[in-house]
């Protein structure tokens, strides 16, 4: 039988479609665009400039063939897919990005990036791999500084304390309202899957109106607490419940999501960027705006940072809260610091949280698809019998 869903969710469905309409409204009024690709780059200060930023992230196996023309073909397939849009201009959000925002994660973006500027505009942040750190802060806190230079000459609008202090005020409600509704998964009853909470997750990355969509976030928190007081739920009390963590995923390259939950379990936590690396952090709202920016910023957990203990943290606290009982690791192929990074991941599922992990690596094509609902199935058998693979 079909679920009911919350009145508000048509609105979040398509949203990134939907949103193109806005975003041309706001370039014919003379708002400059800014294609990001990566959760690292502090949007807040490209709304405290007047520009509105966009995801250019690429989900879709459609446009990779092109990017191989280029690329080698065994690099991650963001990348390629990322790329593949750019030059076959075939993303309306790339069209329209009058810049591009660049950040040195991995190898394969850094070098990505040097292709792009050639294509358009481009301003490339540095970050450091270190997250606990002075010295790293204060390079970290330089580059912001620079990203906000290019800013104010894009857009000529100045960024003062007390817009960016605004931006940073607006975003964290978002952020606050987008971890309230993740939250409706800890217990049971569920009202929205795993799948709808990430296109939910997945429509913050195209907002032109950021206190509006506040708004919607905010109708749709209300109506998902009444669906769950009269217990409506996605699926029975007895489902497994499974964290979902490693490399970012949405529409279009969401097969192991689904498989996850085709297969009759629901997935509570989804800690990747489209996730709680996303709006898990908070900025401070006291002291100065810019040093609260970097500082928060510089913690989000990527495999890119060495060490990355964040995202160790990040797993138990969610394991524990949302009481997890499977965690599900997908890396794309050739993403090498989360392929590395899961064998620290498995050893912290199954010797200190206690709880069955899955590596799953693969990439946006559906070939491997059958292959993988058998090792799910097998993984979630494994689960309901509730002890470590
Ligand atoms: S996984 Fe890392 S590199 Fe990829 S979007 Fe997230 S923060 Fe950026
Ligand atoms: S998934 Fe991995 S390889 Fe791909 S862009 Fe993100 S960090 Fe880089």
């Amino acid at each position: 039988m079909t679920k009911p869903k919350p009145r508000s969710f048509p609105r979040f469905e398509n949203w990134a479609e939907k949103s193109l309409l806005d975003l041309d409204t706001a370039r014919r009024e003379g708002v400059k665009i800014a294609g990001a690709f990566c959760t690292y780059a502090p949007l807040e200060l490209v709304r405290a400039a007047g520009a509105v930023p966009v995801s250019l992230c690429g989900k879709k196996q459609d446009p990779i063939p092109a990017a191989e023309k280029h690329l080698p073909a065994n690099l991650c397939p963001l990348i390629k897919s990322s790329y593949g849009y750019a030059i076959t201009d075939a993303c309306p959000f790339f069209a329209a990005s009058d810049f591009i925002l660049g950040e040195t994660t991995c190898d394969g973006k850094k070098k990505m990036f040097e292709l792009l500027q050639d294509i358009k505009p481009l301003h490339l942040l540095h970050l450091p791999y270190l997250q606990e750190d002075a010295t790293a802060l204060a390079f970290w806190m330089d580059q912001i500084q620079r990203m906000q230079t290019f800013l104010e000459q894009t857009t000529g609008q100045r960024v003062t304390r007390d817009r960016l202090q605004k931006e940073i005020s607006v975003a964290n409600r978002v952020r606050r309202l987008l971890a309230g509704i993740a939250f409706m998964a800890s217990n049971h009853p569920i009202p929205l899957s795993g799948l709808d909470a990430m296109r939910v997750f997945e429509s913050s990355s195209f907002v032109v109106d950021l206190p509006e969509y506040a708004e919607l976030l905010e109708t749709l928190a209300l109506e998902l607490t009444e669906m769950k007081a009269l217990g409506v739920s996605v699926r029975t009390a007895d489902a497994p419940r499974i964290l979902l963590t490693g490399c970012p995923v949405g529409k279009g390259s969401d097969k192991v999501l689904k498989l996850i939950e085709d297969s009759g379990a629901v997935v509570v936590c989804l800690e990747n960027c489209t996730g709680f690396k996303n709006f898990d952090l908070l900025v401070e709202e006291t002291g100065d705006p810019f040093e609260a920016l970097a500082r928060r910023y510089q913690r989000i957990p990527c495999s890119c940072m060495t060490p990355n203990q964040g995202r160790f943290e990040l797993i138990s606290r969610l394991t524990r809260n949302y009481k997890v009982q499977g965690i599900v690791d997908q890396t794309w192929q050739c993403c090498h610091t989360y392929n590395v990074e899961a064998h620290g991941i498995k050893t912290l599922a199954e010797q200190t949280l206690n709880v069955p992990f899955l590596h799953i690596e693969t990439d946006y094509s559906e070939s491997d698809t059958e292959q993988l609902r058998t090792r799910i199935e097998a993984f979630l058998e494994v689960v309901a019998m509730g002890r470590p693979r």
